[in-house]
């Protein structure tokens, strides 16, 4: 029987999602084991059923949001937050952090249905895996699936990028005297960023363990404000500057 996957979306701009359907050719290897049995930006699936793994994208912003994350946590075996806004809030938490967005920003009707602060999908119910960026990365996508579906649990990366650096023999621009977030944000895209010469951005989100303290003042050292450190590690990890 093939592996019945679902794909919902809370708030977020959709990029995970397009980022999945431009994965192309990569996705046969999986296509054959897996039936999409929910996902909108194919088709209007009208059946309600049980799932075996959901990718759940964007964070939660409205009450009913809340309902359908409970219902689809129920009906699914393994919830998957996908991407950096549904794993710790990302670029739709930035709200929380501005004074009036609701009035300044919606209209009566949204604002009724809008909750005072924007979350992640741990908030509210169990997640299964936390499969970051902004957006997702193609190679995660599928090496996760492919444990799915043999059975085995797919294991997260809970090191920095400057690990997949090190990995690839990429040079570091850190040392370079550029401004680098790979020592504070979570691997798993195997660093593609820096192997073009382009600065991580964090865009994975923060490690727990990573030592911020130290990022912070070599980063100030540069001629860096602290506020201007803080606006960029905010971005991604749900936080509210301070
Ligand atoms: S994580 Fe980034 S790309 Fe993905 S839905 Fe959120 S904002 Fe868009
Ligand atoms: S380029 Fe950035 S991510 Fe890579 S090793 Fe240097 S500091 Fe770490
Ligand atoms: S290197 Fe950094 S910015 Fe680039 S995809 Fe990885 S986490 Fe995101």
């Amino acid at each position: 029987m093939k592996t019945k996957v679902a794909f919902i979306g809370l708030t977020s701009c959709k990029g995970c999602f397009f980022e999945f359907l431009l994965i192309g050719k990569k996705l046969e290897t999986i296509l054959d084991n897996i039936e999409i049995v929910n996902f909108r930006m194919l088709k209007d699936f009208k059946k309600k059923g049980n799932y075996d793994i959901t990718f759940m994208d964007g964070a939660v912003s409205t009450k009913n949001q809340i309902k359908i994350l409970r219902d689809v946590r129920k009906r699914t075996k393994f919830l998957i937050a996908f991407g950096t806004c549904a794993c710790s809030g990302g670029i739709p938490m930035i709200r929380n952090s501005v004074k009036n967005y609701r009035k300044t920003v919606y209209d009566k009707e949204v604002r009724r249905n809008s909750l005072d602060t924007v979350t992640p999908l741990n908030s509210h119910v169990k997640v299964d895996y936390y499969m970051r960026g902004c957006p997702i990365n193609e190679n995660e996508v599928i090496e996760v699936s492919m444990d799915l579906i043999a059975g085995k649990k797919p294991r997260e990366k809970d090191y920095c990028v400057c690990v997949e650096c090190k990995k690839n023999g990429t040079k570091c621009l850190f040392k370079e005297g550029k401004v680098c977030y790979g020592p504070v944000t979570y691997a798993g895209c195997n660093a593609p960023c820096p192997s073009v010469g382009t600065p991580c951005d964090g865009c994975r989100g923060p490690l727990p363990d990573g030592n911020r303290g130290a990022e912070i003042d070599l980063l100030k050292e540069r001629g860096i404000s602290e506020d201007d450190i803080k606006t960029v590690l905010s971005r991604y990890s749900g936080e509210v500057k301070k």
